[in-house]
């Protein structure tokens, strides 16, 4: 979907069961920046199909705004098609963590037959793990051609997150620093983490985003949704610091 003259959306891709995942792009007048390639080539394929047809003659890039599978796994596609790819210095992944993140995803099928048929392997057809091809370590600046990007280190999620901010349109692709609907994932992480994560929420407030992409759920359309969102995120670190264990862990069943 478009959201703004310069900034696109590309929700509900899939993932693992409750999950869907999102990406979007951003179209300036010469280059695409591509933010996340969705779980597997097929997502890739539609984010690339999606942010082609909108400006046919750019040239594009991607930036993936976290390691996790659900935001690189359409790496592959794009580096098929000569796309460079950048990302945190931390998104480094082996070919065995891929190999048991598929093994995960077919362990969650509820079908025993799909599941016994490694109904997984179809999901991630044609999919293989690729890494960045650039490292980001600090916050930067992008030139698509009559419009800037800003990349913004948001860790907390994971040490490796970070967003992307179109000042002009008032757009945040913040990945997994903020999900909407979603109780945010904090069993990734551990409380350290937890305490980068409530700055990072202080750095996009500031921002005043009046659009906000996150890495999952519908997308935020108005300013006091955005605010409400970031606050509704920091009440639950700070429970989640206070308790000593994530909202969605074991322990959150029983407190
Ligand atoms: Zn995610």
């Amino acid at each position: 979907m478009r959201i703004t003259h310069l900034c696109y959306a590309v929700t509900g891709l899939g993932y693992a069961s409750p999950w869907s995942v999102n990406a979007g792009f951003i179209a300036g007048q010469e280059r695409t920046l591509i933010i996340d390639t969705g779980s597997n080539s097929l997502s890739a394929a539609t984010i690339y199909g999606y942010a082609h047809a909108v400006r046919p003659t750019n040239r594009m890039r991607v930036i993936n705004t976290e390691r996790h599978f659900d935001h690189i796994g359409g790496n592959h596609f794009f580096a098929q098609q000569g796309v460079p790819i950048a990302a945190h210095f931390g998104v480094v992944r082996t070919e065995s963590e891929f190999e048991a993140e598929i093994q995960e995803f077919n362990d969650s099928i509820a079908n025993p037959v799909r599941r016994r048929l490694h109904e997984a392997n179809v999901f991630f057809s044609g999919t293989r793990l690729k890494l960045p091809d650039e490292a980001i370590s600090t916050d930067c600046r992008l030139e698509l051609g009559a419009c800037t990007v800003d990349v913004i280190l948001t860790p907390g999620h994971t040490p490796t997150n970070l967003s992307i901010w179109q000042e002009t349109d008032g757009v945040l692709y913040c990945g997994d620093c903020l999900t909407n609907g979603y109780t945010p994932n904090l069993d990734a992480s551990s409380p350290p983490d937890w305490e980068l994560w409530l700055h990072s929420l202080d750095r996009i407030e500031q921002l005043a985003p009046r659009h906000m992409v996150p890495g999952h759920g519908p997308i935020l359309t108005d300013a006091d949704e955005v605010s409400a969102r970031i606050q509704h995120h920091r009440d639950i670190i700070h429970q989640a610091l206070d308790r000593g264990y994530s909202p969605t862990s074991p322990q959150a069943l029983f407190p």
